[in-house]
């Protein structure tokens, strides 16, 4: 997944399958249960929109985030199904 996707990607969603950094799951500091919380959104997510709608959404959500300007890391945080997840992770802080 990091080959692919980046050294500073730890989890991600791709319909059901959640892949995760092992090492999140030891790491207290990380709080794997909020992480796993936020991915299980997406998971919803996938299956609301189906895969089509969602991929669209996401990427379109981040590519307006960089149209307006935004860093690549802003524009990432500002994706609405990436503050959806976010969102539903700290309620349960
Ligand atoms: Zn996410």
């Amino acid at each position: 997944m990091r080959r692919l996707w980046g050294r500073d990607i730890s989890a991600m969603t791709l319909r059901k399958t959640i892949f995760l950094d092992p090492a999140l799951m030891t790491a207290v500091q990380h709080r794997p249960g909020l992480l796993l919380v936020h991915e299980l959104v997406h998971v919803r997510q996938w299956g609301e929109l189906g895969v089509i709608r969602f991929l669209w959404r996401y990427l379109t959500g981040y590519l307006g985030g960089r149209w307006k300007g935004l860093s690549h890391r802003a524009a990432y945080l500002a994706i609405p199904l990436e503050v959806e997840a976010r969102v539903t992770a700290r309620r349960l802080e």
